[in-house]
């Protein structure tokens, strides 16, 4: 007889504690069996050496070496189309429930909605909870009910939700008992995906009381390992965000909140405009009529514009899988605005690179320095790639470390003269606005 379980499917919720929807269902009546399924529909777009399914796969591997060795458990993981691995699954179980965290991103929604009806067919819950936000979907708009669309006013609206709605947290790390008694479930390989270790790791990331107490200070200058690193693990939930947001609270630091509120503004942009995915926010700027040389797209993803800050911000992306947010600023403008190319491609670019890629604030920020966005930079502020450097990198540290050549005569000439690109920007932006 098949025996009757539960399931918790992880998703972007990559640990054992304060997880919401694992929370539920370890708190249900029946054994839960822990599912991981590598999507072939995700995966098939990435490269082999990626960075970001190396550090899923370990995560997953500690969190599937503690159940085995502390519970008696295991982590059955899979490889394939997740609609897939269900009908195989209820072919092995009596499935009463399926428990899982809300994911925002348009591809993530069509594939719940389509499981959800499958699972509704076959007569099994499907339970789906709020987790990587504290505030979601329609939970902060304006009087009116419509969203917000600026930043500031959202923040202020979020902090006095905040302020008044109880702040749960979920201690699913107290019922990890309760998972199903079986050690020798399915598990997946690297190589059995087609992938290899990657040569990148993914930072680990820190919020101590300094780094909070600096931040406001030294949170611009690249050169000063002065921000968290949350990015990946907010991104792949290895941490839980009720907990850094507490963490901000208590520290009292108004600035390091208001970054973790600028995620979820993009969040909720994302949600309630889809079509921002790959449109601009505000329609006009779709007119602006491209230049989009490939070459000087190709010299501005190598790190070789000639514009030292530029292309130690490249740099830093292609070796480390980071780039600083000062930097990210300036290096999109320049592409955009210097050189005239869509922010499709710099935003591509981006979320092939990033470890921290995220759909909505990758979007949300490329459309910001484009000028396209919601609250977006006027599109008359070009960052001079010369002065940025007076202003954040005076001593010359972060360019040394990224392109330590960079006073040697064979250093890359401008790929283009600041003031020209200013004026051809200014034209074209006007000419696709008016
Ligand atoms: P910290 O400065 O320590 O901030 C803490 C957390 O707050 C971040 O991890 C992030 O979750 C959030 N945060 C901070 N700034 C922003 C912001 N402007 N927008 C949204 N969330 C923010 N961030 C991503 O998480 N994923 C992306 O794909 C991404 N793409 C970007 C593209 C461009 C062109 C630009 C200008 C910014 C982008 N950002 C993106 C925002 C920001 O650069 C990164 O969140 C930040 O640099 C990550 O480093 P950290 O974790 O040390 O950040």
């Amino acid at each position: 007889m098949k025996q009757t379980i539960n399931i918790f499917w992880f998703r972007r919720d990559l640990r054992l504690d304060d997880n919401h929807g694992l929370f539920k269902a370890l708190s249900g009546n029946r054994p839960v069996l822990p599912v991981f399924i590598f999507d072939t529909e995700i995966l098939k777009k990435l490269p082999k050496d990626d960075a970001r399914v190396t550090f899923i796969h370990q995560t997953l591997q500690n969190i599937n070496k503690t159940l085995q060795t502390k519970y008696s458990s295991h982590l059955a993981l899979y490889f394939g189309k997740p609609l897939e691995i269900y009908k195989q699954l209820i072919e092995n179980y009596n499935i009463e429930t399926i428990f899982t965290n809300h994911d925002y991103e348009p591809y993530a929604l069509k594939r719940d909605t389509e499981i959800g009806r499958f699972l509704k067919d076959q007569n099994i819950a499907f339970h789906t909870y709020k987790d990587q936000v504290v505030f979601e979907k329609n939970e902060v708009t304006k009087s009116d009910g419509l969203p917000y669309v600026i930043y500031t006013p959202f923040m202020k609206a979020w902090k006095e939700a905040f302020k008044t709605s109880t702040f749960e947290h979920y201690p699913s790390e107290n019922l990890l008992q309760n998972f199903i008694q079986i050690t020798d479930l399915a598990n997946v390989n690297l190589s059995d995906m087609g992938f290899e270790v990657s040569n990148q790791k993914v930072q680990p990331y820190h919020v101590d009381s300094e780094l909070i107490q600096n931040y406001e200070a030294l949170r611009n200058f690249p050169a000063q390992d002065a921000t968290s690193k949350l990015g990946p693990h907010l991104r792949f939930g290895t941490v839980s965000i009720r907990k850094m947001v507490a963490k901000a609270i208590a520290e009292t630091n108004e600035v390091f909140w208001q970054e973790l509120i600028w995620r979820e503004f993009f969040m909720q942009i994302l949600w309630h405009f889809p079509h921002t995915a790959t449109q601009s926010f505000k329609p006009k700027y779709d007119r602006i009529e491209w230049r989009n040389n490939k070459t000087e797209f190709e010299l501005w993803c190598e790190g070789k514009t000639g514009y030292p800050l530029v292309d130690a911000s490249m740099r830093q992306l292609n070796q480390t899988g980071f780039m600083h947010n000062r930097v990210r600023m300036l290096a999109g403008s320049f592409l955009c605005k210097h050189l005239l190319i869509d922010w499709r491609w710099g935003e591509a670019y981006f979320a092939k690179k990033l470890h921290d890629y995220d759909m909505a604030s990758n979007i949300g920020n490329w459309q910001w320095v484009a000028g396209c966005g919601v609250d977006a930079a006027p599109y008359f502020r070009i960052f001079n790639p010369t002065t940025q450097i007076e202003k954040f990198d005076k001593n010359l540290e972060y360019i040394k470390q990224w392109c330590p050549n960079f006073q040697e005569p064979n250093y890359p000439t401008p790929i283009v003269d600041h003031t020209f690109a200013r004026e051809r920007c200014l034209q074209v932006y006007k000419a696709a606005l008016s």
